[in-house]
């Protein structure tokens, strides 16, 4: 296993600090260490799938779990009235860097056209 694919559990252990946003028994949330837009928070669920096709395939409820968590973290930063774009990279061609599935919550300006 790569660092890369434990960096994110290592995270949730607090083995490597992060800004923590909101936890709870299924998810957690922190900031993107280099932000692509004024709010920047990664949503993850502990248990850990490669990706969001796979957390789909195998746990419906749990994708749901990350997404209300994305809702929350909204809330949290004072976007959920301006609104928020939910990311979630898939595999090679998407650019996914970390094979710990993770929603991107980007909000806080306008963020123009997606892939313009
Ligand atoms: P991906 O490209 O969708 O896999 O996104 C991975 C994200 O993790 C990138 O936006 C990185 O900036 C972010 N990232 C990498 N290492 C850390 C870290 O240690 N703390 C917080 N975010 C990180």
């Amino acid at each position: 296993m790569s660092e890369d694919e434990t960096l994110f559990e290592r995270i949730i252990a607090g083995e490597i600090p992060a800004d923590v946003v909101y936890q709870d028994d299924t998810t957690f949330a922190f900031r993107d260490i280099r932000p692509q837009a004024r709010v920047h928070v990664l949503v993850v669920p502990r248990k850990r799938y490669r990706n969001v096709a796979e957390l789909a395939a195998a746990d419906p409820r749990l994708l749901g779990d990350v997404v209300a968590t994305a809702r929350k973290v909204a809330e949290l930063e004072g976007i959920l009235e301006s609104g928020y774009r939910l990311v979630f990279n898939t595999d090679r061609d998407a650019g996914q860097t970390v094979f710990h599935v993770h929603a991107h919550v980007l909000g806080g300006e306008p963020l123009g056209l997606f892939g313009a």
